[in-house]
């Protein structure tokens, strides 16, 4: 539901009115609807029905006792009588008229929870379902269409210049645990589609009660880490919704931008031969739907007056409006490309008479039947719904500074100049330059919002004709906006990944030129990450960054595909100073789709462009966006490798960072999380509330955190090239670095894994493995004494027999197990995370790590240092942050990474599981809703 209320109520004078002032206008014109109709606010069509069985009040949530209901014959809204004074719930036809600012949503499947469509407000299936990542609403397949472009603006609307930012109201998909902010009682549900709550601060309210709801929106309890869509702008003409937000396109997602006939065609099959008396007509909503094949399934009652056939048509297409104004011509055969099957039963007289001899183009003279035209229409027919014209009519037109409208006359001298002045006189600002405004055309579709600037003598009667030629729904969903001409010039950011690394500027922009024929005069190379071979580009022409960023998707340089974002701009004097953004990485590939869930929560709860799929672009897409933020934390939701990913990102471009030392909270997803552990931030991902996470992170405690760098010098590689496949030379280290029969282990896991991802998904059966894994090799002994030399501190330690030696970074290995023990000894100091010093074990084989796994031994302490030696002379497995490989013999030296790193710990104690955990719909009424 799009905000309902007056636009901007200061603005409201005599002159402009309210959506809702004009809504109850159209409900009070002479000739209701129907003579069965009620007027109703919000502009819905009800009608008295006995019910048959228990049903819910949309408005009040309660349940309606008795056999009375009022149910909306346009999109099912259903109430008690009682609630008809008080209903503020405004009817699927009516929504495009209250947008405040037009955004179009990122459709992609949804899942399998229980929820309601927003259009019809009828429960949706899980395979037919849709659900806008950004903003999570739901919409059945074929009800898409007539969703109105209302998602969350995540970003500043260059014509909207606003001091108070108001709440996003969305109706219904709350918890059953929600209660109203207004009247505490209980505002949610999960049997009807009831309640609504704001998309930014989460606060929840039945329906009738948010108009006592202070306007302004404080961003709730997340203010502090929420990146305001004020500091954010981003310039695009043609990019879609989501290249902007970074979406990966799945190949499922539908990818056109418009009508897509399978999907949006009625999904009613006709019920003509079921219900006696009842006869199915196709009717269609302008050419377009014609040409394409695209038509709704009207039901009616054979003896029907065909001023009710009309009003069927257009709640079928959910268009407000008297039927009076409309009637239906007859276009003869609709091909339906889709499904011959419904036009076969459904066939009529009109489906043998050959195309070429009806239709809208060959010039024979529709039949007509409007409300006062006696002759029904006949079963298998198609039909055209057309708006009479009308001279003069009457359009709104919104204002770009602040949503309020004007209404204006408009005839057929008309034009877009003649329209802006009477427009800015109605809205009070006369004395002000026509020249320096615009007149605008906006098409609010659900998938794409389309800008069209009008020039000055277009004639606006024939745009009004032409545009419901096409189609009345796109009619509906079109909107006229006053717009001050925008001065500056456009700049759009693409950050373009894969490049080789260490190269110079000019190498780098010589290979730019080279493979994506930049134009010089409009592209230019504002930084550049030679470690990791990317390179951001400012470009001052919006086909140019368009052409751009496909080719780069499309162009391997030395076999590597390049990669392109396009990179929002952070407004940095709008960031007030109290605010630290949270920039979020998610691995969507982590920890089956607990990853991807958690994606879309966070994209939901925050900013979308804060929250980065670290698995398009990685680490540097964030980094780079938020360069100049001064002050920022960093979430990773993913497992040790993902945070040793970001880490190590940071570590190689902090020093183009204002903020140098970004503190890093972890949300544990996979297996291991020994890191995670340590911080406090649990074993892994187990479904609970994402607000809440949100809230221990914003209560975190900063810790420093040692790292350190692994030098492998290897000798004679080429002795046996099998095994070895080009061992890595330098390494970071967080938490641990293994040899010998540790690393085996890990490595044959690590094999499995390749083999088989699909088989990885769930956290506990990748444990499984692992534990099987390692008995396998029980029966293999080995002496990695005998092979390893040990130096710690300039000093040779001898070791004992051991067939695994580790340096501990943290008291965590192996998934939490406790290696060094907690044992106080005289020789060494009670090891820390930040005391720059490592920890080295010894265990004796594949029984000893066993028994400490399961907390009946510790490890062999051998030392404690910050500067290792090891020489080793035979090919062995070893690990680092549990990814292995096969390290041929040579030299391996361990020292301090540069500077500490600052981490987050969870300063709470582990929470008790929580029972929220079961199905994660549960979550406190003050939360933000996340997943609902
Ligand atoms: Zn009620
Ligand atoms: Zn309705
Ligand atoms: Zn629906
Ligand atoms: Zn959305
Ligand atoms: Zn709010
Ligand atoms: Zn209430």
């Amino acid at each position: 539901m799009a905000d309902c209320r007056p636009a901007d109520p200061e603005a409201t004078d005599s002159r402009t009115s309210s959506p809702l002032a004009g809504k109850k206008r159209a409900q009070q014109s002479p000739v209701p609807r129907s003579k069965y109709q009620i007027p109703a606010p919000g502009g819905h069509c009800l009608r008295k029905v006995t019910l048959t069985k228990p049903t819910f009040c949309h408005s009040c949530s309660d349940f309606i006792w008795g056999l009375v209901g009022f149910l909306c014959e346009v999109c099912n809204f259903m109430c008690h009588e009682k609630c008809l004074k008080t209903m503020r719930s405004v009817c699927s036809c009516m929504t495009p008229s209250l947008v405040r600012v037009p955004v179009s949503h990122c459709f992609g499947p949804a899942g399998q929870k229980k929820r309601f469509c927003c259009v019809c407000r009828k429960q949706t299936e899980g395979s037919t379902a849709l659900r806008c990542e950004v903003c999570e609403l739901h919409v059945h397949a074929d009800c898409a269409l007539f969703s109105c472009a209302d998602c969350r603006s995540s970003q500043a609307d260059g014509t909207l210049q606003q001091d108070t930012f108001h709440h996003h109201w969305r109706e219904g998909n709350l918890s059953s645990a929600a209660r109203c902010d207004v009247c505490r009682r209980s505002c949610g549900s999960s049997d009807v589609m009831t309640g609504t709550r704001c998309e930014w601060c989460g606060i929840t309210t039945h329906v009738a009660c948010y108009l006592s709801v202070p306007a302004e929106c404080t961003l709730g309890r997340l203010r502090c880490m929420l990146l305001p869509p004020a500091c954010v702008r981003l310039d695009s003409r043609n990019f879609r919704k989501l290249h902007l937000h970074r979406i990966t396109e799945s190949p499922e997602q539908d990818t056109s931008d418009d009508l897509d006939p399978s999907a949006a065609a009625s999904k009613e099959a006709p019920p003509a031969a079921a219900e006696t008396g009842k006869q199915v007509i196709k009717v269609c909503d302008g050419d377009d739907a014609v040409k394409r094949g695209f038509f709704r399934l009207v039901s009616i009652s054979r003896a029907t007056r065909n001023e009710e056939v009309v009003e069927a048509a257009l709640r079928s297409f959910f268009l407000p409006g008297d039927p009076q104004d409309f009637e239906l011509q007859e276009v003869g055969t609709v091909q339906r490309l889709h499904s011959d099957d419904i036009l076969n039963r459904n066939g009529g007289p009109a489906n043998q008479t050959p195309p070429k001899e009806r239709g809208p183009d060959n010039r024979t003279p529709p039949r007509e039947m409007g409300p006062d035209n006696r002759t029904p229409p006949r079963e298998g027919d198609a039909w055209l719904l057309r708006l009479r014209p009308r001279d003069p009519e009457v359009i709104k037109v919104f204002a770009g500074w602040n949503r309020s409208f004007a209404s204006v006359s408009v005839s057929k001298d008309s034009t877009a100049e003649t329209v802006l002045s009477e427009v800015l006189r109605l809205l009070d600002r006369k004395d002000e330059d026509v020249s320096s405004f615009s007149l605008m055309e906006v098409y609010m579709s659900s998938k794409q919002v389309q800008r069209q600037t009008l020039s000055p003598q277009e004639n606006i009667l024939e745009k009004l004709q032409e545009i419901r030629k096409v189609s009345l729904r796109q009619m509906n969903q079109t909107r006229f906006l006053v717009v001050a001409n925008r001065k500056g010039g456009v700049q759009v950011s693409l950050l373009i990944g894969g490049l080789d690394p260490l190269l110079s500027r000019e190498e780098y922009e010589a290979l730019i030129q080279e493979q994506l024929t930049a134009k010089s005069h409009l592209v230019s190379l504002s930084h550049f990450y030679s470690s990791q071979g990317a390179v951001a580009l400012q470009i001052s022409c919006f086909s140019e960054a368009e052409r751009i960023y496909l080719l780069a998707r499309d162009t391997s340089v030395n076999n590597k595909s390049l990669t392109s974002l396009v990179i929002p701009e952070i407004l940095l004097n709008r960031l007030s100073p109290d605010i630290c953004p949270l920039l979020v990485f998610v691995n969507p590939r982590s920890g089956g789709l607990k990853g991807r869930d958690l994606l879309y929560s966070f994209r939901k709860l925050l900013n979308p462009h804060q929250v980065f799929d670290i698995s398009n672009g990685g680490p540097l897409a964030g980094l780079h966006t938020f360069r100049e933020v001064p002050r920022f934390r960093v979430l990773v939701c993913g497992g040790d490798g993902t945070t040793g990913w970001v880490l190590g990102v940071l570590e190689a471009v902090r020093h183009k960072l204002v903020c140098r030392e970004p503190p890093i909270g972890i949300v544990p997803l996979g297996t291991g999380n020994d890191l995670a552990r340590v911080l406090r931030w649990g074993p892994g991902y187990s479904g609970e509330d994402p607000a809440h996470i949100l809230i221990s992170v914003d209560e975190a405690e900063e810790v420093q955190m040692d790292r350190w760098t692994i030098l492998l010098d290897a000798q004679d590689v080429s002795e046996d090239a099998n095994g070895f496949l080009d061992p890595p030379k330098i390494v970071q280290m967080n938490n641990y670095f293994g040899l010998g029969i540790d690393a085996e282990l890990s490595l044959d896991f690590h094999q499995a894994r390749e083999d088989e991802p699909d088989k990885f998904t769930s956290r506990f059966h990748n444990k499984r493995v692992y534990v099987k894994a390692g008995l396998q090799k029980i029966s293999c002994s080995r002496s990695l004494h005998k092979e390893l030399t040990l130096q710690v501190d300039a000093q040779d330690i001898p070791l004992p027999n051991i067939e695994g030696l580790i340096f501990l970074n943290i008291p965590s290995w192996g998934s939490g197990a406790d290696l060094w023990g907690s044992e106080v000894d005289s020789r060494h100091r009670k090891p820390r995370i930040d005391d720059g010093l490592l920890e080295v074990v010894g265990v004796t084989g594949v029984v000893h790590m066993g028994q400490v796994q399961s907390g009946l031994r510790s490890g062999i302490r051998i030392a404690q240092g910050y500067y290792i030696r090891l020489t080793v002379s035979k090919p062995i497995p070893v690990q680092v942050d549990g990814e292995p490989w096969i390290q041929p013999p040579g030299h391996i030296i361990i020292s301090a990474a540069g500077p500490k790193v600052r981490m987050l710990r969870n300063s709470k104690q582990k929470q008790k599981k929580s029972s929220a955990s079961k199905d994660g719909r549960s979550e406190s009424p003050s939360s933000r809703g996340a997943g609902h």
